[in-house]
């Protein structure tokens, strides 16, 4: 394991006083919606298919920048979003890293750029370069890729419906987050610190045209509301843990949802470790560069990171299509802008259940330069006085909450009757 980093420490607690909260991202899909929506994913569950989902299978190859596998996965999500009314803008620019200079390109599609606020996915879409072989990063990062192009086809009918939101779907694919050599602050991340640092005084290209250029432009950071970065994902070991203070809640919200999913069979099993103390550990990522700007961001990567790390062996054997499909209907559950606002469902309190620590990659030393045990001591980790979290509402509560409203419903209409 690495020093730990004391400037990530006090950035940690300074931006934990700024704990995101937005009741648009939570746990408030009824379950009829839920249900619907599962089956509607389990339909279309052929497009992540990992031999032949087109979604998925081009991009399982390898992606280094410049190579033909690159330039297609390029052309897949332009192509898919573009096809779905996502305004492409293209973030190019040269890289300096130790094997020279190198040519990157950022690619971000934005659903409605009109829109005063952005919700941000993210992932990385290159491969690494290693030695002795064509390095696939099926888990790093194409299942994130796929299931971005997924999120954004499998709810592109409901996202239409609300052209004039002011909440838009943005989606980031981030050039450049591998290391050349070591994994260090200048050798890592070269597409996500480029876009950053531009959009920390430009807005996007997109929003200028669709604001028009005489509009008063603020920057686009200002705009993101949340970043949802998705990294590691796929293999059959796929476990998260709240690694950022600021989003804690909304990532135990998140394992909410995810329970209520698997109580009502909508998936296999649970992956949020809702146990770990927030905050104990964090990863380094493409992130880095928009937390150090106070971007409030949930950072969605395995821990421990599979097993198929950084080998030749992270290839499409590597993945569990179970994972998969268990994380589309997840990420669509969590995305999903259904008029969550009209009957906001209310959450269970908090228990006092006492929580456990975690064994996070112990056996995973190369992982070390990239993951801070921001508090390696379990004493602090046992004084969390965190959360397990409950079902929302149960079933009886529900159908009482659905006869109440179909009860007021009929009187409105009533009412209204007698007035025309
Ligand atoms: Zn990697």
């Amino acid at each position: 394991m690495p020093a730990v980093a004391v400037a990530d420490i006090s950035l940690q607690s300074r931006l934990s006083m700024r704990t995101f909260s937005n009741s648009q991202f939570s746990n408030t899909l009824n379950q009829f919606q839920l249900k619907r929506l599962a089956e509607t994913s389990q339909k279309q569950r052929g497009w992540l298919d990992i031999d032949k989902g087109e979604l998925l299978a081009p991009i399982l190859v390898p992606r280094q920048i410049g190579s033909p596998g690159y330039r297609a996965t390029q052309k897949l999500i332009v192509d898919t979003l573009g096809d779905l009314g996502y305004v492409i803008s293209w973030d190019n620019f040269t890289a300096s890293t130790p094997v020279g200079n190198v040519p990157m390109a950022n690619i971000v599609a934005t659903r409605n750029p009109g829109a005063a606020k952005r919700l941000v996915l993210a992932a990385h879409y290159e491969s690494k370069i290693m030695e002795g072989g064509d390095f696939v990063g099926a888990t790093d990062s194409a299942v994130p890729v796929a299931l971005m192009l997924d999120v954004a086809r499998g709810l592109a009918a409901k996202i239409d419906q609300q052209p004039s939101s002011d909440l838009s779907l943005q989606m980031i694919f981030f050039d450049g987050e591998e290391a050349y050599h070591e994994w260090t602050r200048t050798d890592s991340i070269y597409g996500s610190r480029h876009l950053a640092s531009f959009w920390e005084s430009n807005p996007d290209p997109a929003t200028v045209s669709a604001l028009s250029t005489t509009a008063q432009h603020i920057p686009e950071l200002e705009r993101v509301d949340l970043m949802v970065l998705l990294d590691l994902i796929g293999a059959p070991e796929n476990s998260f843990i709240a690694l950022e203070l600021p989003t804690a809640d909304l990532f135990m919200k998140l394992g909410e949802l995810e329970q209520r999913l698997l109580s009502a069979g909508h998936i296999s099993r649970a992956y949020m470790n809702t146990k770990v103390p927030p905050g104990v550990s964090r990863v380094d990522d493409d992130h880095r560069p928009f937390v150090e700007r106070e971007v409030p961001v949930m950072h969605l990567i395995s821990v421990p990171f599979p097993k198929v790390w950084h080998t030749l062996d992270d290839n499409a054997s590597a993945l569990d299509p179970r994972v998969i499909a268990d994380m589309s209907i997840i990420l669509r559950s969590f995305f999903d802008e259904e008029d969550k606002t009209d009957d906001p469902l209310e959450l269970a309190p908090l228990s006092d259940e006492s929580t456990e620590s975690a064994n996070l990659n112990d056996d995973d030393a190369d992982a070390g330069d990239r993951i801070d045990d921001v508090v390696p001591d379990t004493q602090k980790a046992s004084s969390f006085s965190g959360s397990v979290p409950k079902p929302v509402l149960s079933d009886t509560a529900f159908l009482a909450r659905f006869v109440s409203v179909l009860v007021f419903g009929t009187l409105v209409h009533a009412l209204v009757s007698r007035v025309l």
